[in-house]
């Protein structure tokens, strides 16, 4: 999908990339907020993009219920909305340049004999590092089941925006890593790489919870000759005193029993707080729209925090 206005090549084109997996959460309204004000800042372009790929997880009508909190909430973008699940040729396009070029290979090895074959100490995610069992050829007897693509020992490093200069060591972190899965969906990892670049978004700014998935995608980018975007994590929301959240008290959508018509520019300004942005007392009962209007002019991401907290909002 062609955003209506293209982007020029200096322009900033921002997305916002919800997984209908639930109604629009505390998290993804700062992810929201925080995308839009950033782009929106630098006079960019602003994208949606339906994160329904992991179709075992999509809870039907979820979709729709997050565009329409996000209407609820002023929210505007720009062009059509891309959906993942229309874009399996695209994703399959990309594994087949990554498999004609030697960096993808197919992996037979099931979680278990991963785990056992496994010598390094899993990293604090809980990640157990692929020992690259298959890189050199299917053993005998094995069938292919997933997809993996070679990574190595050289560094991934980049410059995030708030969280500042970051490295990793992809073999020690993840090992070869997985790009089609076995249950034939194509990975997040792939699939947020090809969108990207196909949407021309230069900017990405999302939870810092997927900070360790960026140097997989710079990883894939480097390989399929994207360019790479500018990174942003944004500190995650947690609930008071650090507390982790419950899903009925996250969810903000109308269907959730928010009434947004009251609440909405409460919220929208309790996410730029969060942000660290400091609206003026003349923003309190301002409409959705203002507010928004507010942070595209005065964003200022120097001023994000880099520590979790929980959103200063008592509905
Ligand atoms: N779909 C992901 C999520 O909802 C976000 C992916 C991204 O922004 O790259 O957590």
């Amino acid at each position: 999908m062609i955003p209506e206005q293209m982007p020029s090549a200096n322009m900033t084109v921002g997305r916002f990339a919800p997984s209908p997996t639930g109604p629009l959460h505390t998290g993804s309204l700062v992810a929201a907020v925080g995308s839009y004000a950033m782009a929106k800042r630098y006079r960019g372009l602003w994208l949606l993009r339906m994160e329904d790929l992991d179709t075992p997880r999509v809870v039907p009508g979820m979709a729709d219920d997050i565009l329409r909190t996000l209407e609820a909430l002023g929210f505007a973008w720009d062009g059509g909305i891309i959906r993942q699940s229309d874009r399996t040729d695209a994703y399959q396009a990309a594994l087949e340049r990554l498999l004609a070029s030697g960096d993808v290979y197919p992996c037979g090895c099931s979680r278990a004999e991963i785990a056992r074959a496994a010598t390094a100490p899993h990293d604090g995610e809980g990640e157990v590092a692929y020992p690259n069992l298959c890189r050199n050829g299917l053993p005998p007897g094995k069938e292919a089941r997933a997809y993996r693509v070679k990574v190595s020992h050289v560094p991934v490093t980049f410059r995030d925006l708030v969280l500042g200069e970051k490295r990793y060591d992809l073999a020690s972190v993840c090992g070869d890593f997985v790009v089609k899965r076995a249950d034939g969906l194509f990975a997040y990892q792939l699939a947020v790489v090809v969108d990207d670049a196909e949407q021309g978004a230069n900017q990405v700014v999302r939870g810092a919870d997927l900070l360790s998935s960026t140097p997989r995608q710079i990883h894939l980018q480097r390989l399929l000759g994207f360019e790479t975007p500018v990174y942003c994590h944004l500190p995650l929301v947690t609930g008071p005193g650090g507390a982790k959240l419950s899903k009925r008290d996250n969810a903000l959508s109308l269907d959730s029993g928010r009434n947004l018509a009251a609440d909405g520019g409460g919220l929208l300004l309790a996410a730029l707080r969060f942000l660290g942005q400091q609206p003026p007392p003349s923003m309190s009962g301002a409409s959705c729209r203002e507010i928004l209007a507010w942070a595209a002019d005065a964003f200022d991401p120097a001023l994000i925090p880099t520590v979790p907290s929980s959103l200063p909002f008592s509905p």
